[in-house]
């Protein structure tokens, strides 16, 4: 493998992987790779930013001839190729490309564990279930449902009880300093981290060792981008085949895309390329 060094550049790309950049069906993109072309030929890396763990994003950016850092589990991490950014210069990078901005998995299943005895048969997690379970119940390959099951910051819990004793329990998580998060088939067990805050750190790394600013087009489709959006200087809410766009909580400049998934996004990217060439 190539090793590889962060360009000296002045833009980069931070984006959503499923429904952005992945078609919601098939997880193709072909119909952004055009527009992923153009990107590498203007010399701008692109960050892929998603829910999905790292051994699961490991795949997919081989696949993808990525090189470039990425950010994990909704925020919660960073993984930064060794050596991108340069020589280590923090104990942190010096254990390796992982870069965390919230507390570990062992610390929510701890937490979990403590709650145990109150809501006996009333949750499963992923760790508790195993990887045949995972693959059971997301409808994943055994070997997609091991990468999924291979977390380092977040914990997904199905809820097995009722409804009441649902919002009960994520009050109980949320009293031990846990961030809860509804999604579609999961609870996602966490600590205090989101997809905007992993964007700015990136930026600051970039802008360091650049010694000049870094702007920053973010794409996103859904509520959980928002963020990630907004910490941006330039924003694409990609169409979803599926759903409204998200609600934006200000104001800020956003070009809603047209065509859905991975066309809207290479729509996107045009339209912004275009105008930082005026
Ligand atoms: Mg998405």
């Amino acid at each position: 493998m190539i090793a590889p060094v962060a360009a000296s550049t002045s833009r980069i790309v931070v984006t959503d992987l499923d429904g952005s950049l992945l078609d919601h069906y098939t997880y193709d993109y072909t119909a952004a790779e055009t527009a992923l072309n153009a990107l590498e030929h203007a010399g701008v890396p692109v960050i892929l930013a998603s829910s999905k763990t790292r051994a699961e994003m490991q795949a997919l950016r081989e696949a993808m001839g990525n090189w470039h850092p990425y950010i994990v589990e909704n925020g919660a991490g960073i993984a930064v190729p060794s050596g991108y950014f340069g020589p280590a210069v923090t104990p942190t990078e010096a254990e390796g490309d992982r870069l965390p901005l919230a507390q570990p998995r062992a610390h929510w299943l701890q937490c979990l564990d403590a709650v145990k005895t109150d809501f006996a048969g009333e949750f499963e997690s992923f760790a508790a279930g195993g990887d045949q379970w995972v693959s059971e119940v997301t409808g994943l390959s055994l070997e997609a449902a091991r990468r999924a099951n291979q977390r380092e910051f977040t914990e997904p819990v199905a809820w097995l009880g009722s409804k009441d004793r649902q919002s009960e329990f994520i009050r109980t998580l949320e009293s031990m300093g846990a961030r809860v998060q509804r999604g579609g088939r999961f609870l996602a067990v966490g600590g205090d981290a989101d997809k905007g805050r992993a964007l700015r750190n990136l930026r600051d790394r970039y802008a360091d060792y650049a010694g000049a600013a870094v702007k920053v087009l973010a794409l996103g489709d859904s509520h959980n981008d928002v963020a990630m959006l907004a910490a941006a200087d330039a924003a694409v809410l990609v169409r979803s085949p599926v759903h409204e766009f998200p609600r934006l909580d200000s104001d800020f400049a956003v070009y809603r895309s047209e065509a859905i998934g991975p066309e809207g996004w290479a729509e996107g990217v045009f339209h912004w390329l275009e105008g930082e060439q005026v």
